[in-house]
């Protein structure tokens, strides 16, 4: 199987970004809300001691959260060869035969046909991972094919 440098770097440069994005949030909150000053040798904790700070960081954690769900969704739904987002889903499958025959399944294709992606709607002993089958050029399918026509 052929490494994808490409797919697994724009998914590091996207993590780099989001890091780099919660890092100037960090900083800027820090910046907005500056930690108090020393009172008496004594230095307070912001964090559940002052309500909009600690507010402020639950929500930028919450963004954070957030950030690395959505990084990590739109990878998926893109294409290991040219980084397309994938299209046309298409359902296949029945949900009354989804334990043995039949699983339901939602396939997606890139525009370009590098492959398909198939995701696993019934996950009924345990999570199951999409399914990526890569496809050969299919413009020298359709080429043998039409030579092989009288
Ligand atoms: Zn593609």
């Amino acid at each position: 199987m052929r490494k994808n440098w490409k797919y697994w770097g724009f998914f590091l440069a996207k993590t780099l970004a989001g890091t780099f994005l919660m890092w100037a949030l960090w900083r800027g909150l820090n910046v907005w809300m500056p930690e108090p000053e020393i009172f008496l040798r004594h230095r307070v904790n912001r964090f559940a001691q002052n309500l909009p700070w600690t507010a402020a960081f639950l929500g930028l954690w919450l963004f954070a959260v957030g950030l690395i769900y959505l990084i990590i969704w739109d990878q998926r739904q893109r294409c290991r060869v040219c980084l397309r987002r994938l299209r046309m889903p298409v359902n296949s499958g029945r949900w009354d035969r989804a334990a043995l025959f039949s699983p339901p399944e939602t396939q997606r294709i890139c525009p370009y046909g590098h492959g398909t992606l198939a995701t696993p709607e019934a996950h009924v002993a345990a999570a199951q991972p999409p399914i990526w089958t890569q496809h050969e050029d299919i413009w020298k399918e359709l080429r043998e094919l039409e030579g092989r026509e009288p």
